[in-house]
């Protein structure tokens, strides 16, 4: 064989899985590389999980394989690249090498070619050191999967600890602790329980539904004196919130296919005493803030104060017959912002966007924070046309915001931008109920999101 041919498949292999960020373009980096040899129609590499020692597709070592007569064909080569010891199996136009390391057998690489694989082929020459090279890059790639995820823990568990620096809602905790743990815990289901005082039972508070029904069976066992409980055979751990010696919820983690792992456990139960404590935290706080008025994040009225000048607003217009108008802002894709930049970049975004907006506004305007990134403004003296206006000016201010992001030092990103969508309504003198004029206004907000964002929409009955 000649040199060139042997160096050209180190360099490009080793360049490959250099910029290889997953999985799966590693798999197509290795799979370049041999095409140097072979005619490659496809090629699979399959590893022994060490946590259910079931062997699993690389390039998706989530999903499970089943036990069809595929996998046990599968099983059977791994079985005997173990015992055998053998260093290759040709079969036609299939050639299948084992995956070790440090003399374990950790799996094997199957290739498919478009020909008969011909015994004589030069990379027969080097195969014990390029499948010594393939396998080290598949150990690299999955330590290196395993430091990202502890990163990412770590980063979950301090970002939880932080929420209560800017949210005190109950309503809005929870969900974003759901939304944190999922961004970590990517290979099960994460819910979100909240049992409520009244009936006794647990409510699912995140995601929005959960088909499991046996799942509030299980949940019925907790004790004000539960730890984990694992349940169906390995496949689920529920972690109980206990405040103030009390059941208050739970965290539930379900794989349909695999155990959940010791180190998994250990993961969940440092963010689930980490949300107990942001729980109690918040509780203590909306306690102090029954008193408080102002939003501690953007300054603005909180929802409570919200209610209770929505009721002063009303009856004052209703009173001097003047009109009274709503605005109900809410900032597009801030999920994204969070999930790309973090959620200390998302509270400078809507402390950026709260301020913003408030130099747009008169001084008579009421400004509150209605939850989570959706603002509420009462506009009394101020007629429908005009608040279209306002609304616009707001809009566009929100637009042409560059909002310095610098101090965050994410991969030189200096500033980012967001929009905002808009449903404005105006009062009706003759309702009944207040409430009505922000349901109207966010009935807008729903018909601004869904025909495309960065919009101000009016209020019509008939949408
Ligand atoms: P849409 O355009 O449909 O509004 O998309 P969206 O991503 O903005 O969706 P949605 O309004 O449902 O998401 C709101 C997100 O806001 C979810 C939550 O993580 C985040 N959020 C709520 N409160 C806070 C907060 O105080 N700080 C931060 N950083 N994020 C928050
Ligand atoms: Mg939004
Ligand atoms: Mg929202």
């Amino acid at each position: 064989m000649d040199f060139q041919t042997l160096y050209d498949f180190s360099y490009s292999l080793s360049q490959y899985s250099e910029d290889a960020q997953d999985r799966e373009a590693l798999l197509f980096g290795i799979k370049k590389s041999l095409s140097i040899f072979f005619k490659i129609e496809d090629i699979k590499i399959y590893l022994l999980d060490e946590f259910s020692y079931l062997l699993k597709d690389f390039a998706k070592p989530w999903e499970n394989l089943g036990q069809n007569a595929q996998y046990k064909e599968i099983e059977k080569i791994f079985d005997d690249f173990l015992t055998k010891k053998s260093e290759l199996k040709i079969d036609k136009n299939i050639l299948y090498f084992p995956i070790s390391q440090k003399n374990k057998t950790l799996g094997f690489l199957k290739l498919i070619s478009r020909e008969k694989i011909n015994p004589k082929n030069d990379f027969f020459n080097i195969l014990p050191l390029s499948a010594k090279q393939i396998s080290t890059l598949c150990t690299i790639l999955k330590n290196n999967e395993q430091i990202k995820i502890s990163s990412k823990f770590h980063q979950t568990v301090r970002n939880i600890a932080k929420i209560t620096e800017t949210q005190y809602e109950l309503d809005y905790i929870l969900p974003i602790i759901g939304e944190m743990i999922d961004g970590f815990i990517c290979e099960h289901l994460i819910y979100i329980f909240i049992r409520s005082k009244s009936k006794k039972e647990y409510k699912l508070i995140w995601p929005s539904n959960c088909s499991d029904n046996k799942i509030h069976e299980y949940l019925e066992e907790i004790t004000p004196k539960s730890k984990t409980i694992i349940k169906e055979n390995g496949k689920m751990g529920i972690f109980p919130l206990i405040i103030n010696q009390k059941p208050y919820g739970a965290i539930v983690a379900h794989n349909h296919f695999d155990k959940i792992t010791s180190k998994e456990i250990e993961y969940l139960e440092e963010i689930q005493s980490q949300a107990q404590v942001t729980l109690e935290r918040a509780k203590s706080y909306i306690e102090v803030l029954e008193y408080a008025t102002l939003d501690a994040l953007t300054g603005y009225n909180n929802r409570h104060q919200f209610e209770k000048r929505l009721k002063e607003t009303t009856s004052s217009a209703k009173r001097k017959n003047q009109p009274l108008c709503c605005i109900m802002s809410d900032i597009d894709f801030f999920k994204k912002v969070n999930d790309t930049y973090g959620h200390a970049v998302g509270d400078c975004v809507l402390k950026t966007v709260a301020k913003t907006i408030k130099k747009e506004l008169r001084e008579s305007d009421i400004a509150s924070r209605y939850g989570g990134e959706e603002f509420i403004f009462l506009l009394p003296q101020t007629s429908l046309e005009e608040a279209y206006v306002v609304a616009q000016r707001l809009r566009k201010a929100i637009e042409n915001k560059k909002i310095n992001i610098e101090e965050y030092k994410i991969d030189n990103v200096k500033e980012i931008s967001v929009t905002i969508s808009i449903g404005v309504s105006e009062f009706n003198k003759s309702d009944k109920m207040p409430e009505l004029l922000y349901e109207h206004a966010d009935n807008a907000l729903y018909q601004a999101k869904k025909s495309g964002r960065n919009k101000v929409v009016i209020y019509n009955k008939n949408n």
